[in-house]
């Protein structure tokens, strides 16, 4: 009888089982001035599965993650993380909520956004260390053993300017992985690589993904998004027009306004 069998007599009852939604938004409204950008966005992602977001430059995608990462506050809507944290947009949450959910969640950029002035190695040790409080050693210690997962402990005293791009993205992913988030968020992660640099942060993010990390993916990526996404949504004008099984979509999308955009891309 494994330790876990609920029906063991001498077990303790089974707490209430985690909610197969990680991340739960709903009708999540953004505007910047007369600017609406997010007219009202729904969606749900199951615990360790990916969603790419695809769809035509400026429909949102950006505004979305920036959203549930706290850098932007959403002007309506919910986001509900873990069945544990719901953030209510109808009014402004407090900061403490807003804390949280920045604490739950990890942003890669596009343009990877490392501070210039400090080396990989105090790039990745700055978030655990300034916002999240841990000890230097500990954070240290964790920061060694990612960089060198990703083949970049060489460059742990390096500064960005002295990487590749791709270089400097992994530092990126890096530096998220180091939050202890329940969610990645990658904001077109490889649209700012030369094409040959491209690959290796794919390869990275696919095994993350297949680690069992819970993420929201912005990728102009067609094949990857394919490959790696348990479902894939189409924004357009701020909503999600249409959102399935990869495969499905990328093939046979149901709404013209998804086969447009494929048709373009294709
Ligand atoms: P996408 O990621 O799909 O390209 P974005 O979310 O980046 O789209 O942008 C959607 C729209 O919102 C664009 O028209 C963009 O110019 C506008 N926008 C984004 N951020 C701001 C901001 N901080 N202030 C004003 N307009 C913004």
């Amino acid at each position: 009888m494994s330790p876990t069998d609920p029906s063991s007599p001498t077990d303790p009852a089974p707490a209430d089982p985690a909610p197969a939604d990680l991340l739960t938004v709903r009708g999540l409204r953004k505007s910047f001035g007369s600017l609406e950008v997010l007219a009202s966005i729904d969606l749900t992602v199951r615990r360790g599965e990916v969603l790419a977001l695809i769809g035509p430059s400026g429909s949102g995608k950006t505004t979305v993650l920036r959203c549930l990462n706290g850098l932007e506050v959403a002007d309506g809507g919910t986001v509900d993380v873990d069945g544990e944290l719901t953030l209510d947009f109808a009014t402004r949450p407090p900061q403490r909520q807003l804390a949280a959910l920045r604490d739950r969640s990890a942003m890669v950029f596009q343009h990877y956004n490392l501070f210039p002035h400090k080396t990989v190695l105090e790039n990745v040790i700055e978030g655990p260390v300034v916002v999240q409080r841990r000890p230097v050693a500990e954070a240290t210690a964790q920061a060694l053993a990612l960089l060198e997962r990703v083949g970049l402990t060489d460059k742990k005293d390096s500064y960005p300017f002295q990487l590749s791009g791709g270089q400097q993205q992994r530092v990126g992913i890096v530096r998220a992985l180091a939050l202890r988030p329940q969610l990645l968020l990658f904001d077109e992660p490889t649209s700012a690589l030369d094409p040959e640099l491209v690959g290796d942060v794919l390869r990275l993010i696919k095994e993350l993904a297949l680690e069992g990390w819970t993420m929201v993916i912005v990728t102009h990526e067609l094949e990857f998004a394919r490959e790696v996404a348990h479902e894939v949504a189409f924004v357009d004008g701020g909503t999600i027009v249409e959102r399935g099984e990869p495969r499905q979509l990328l093939r046979d999308p149901q709404h013209e306004r998804t086969q447009q955009f494929l048709h373009r891309l294709l």
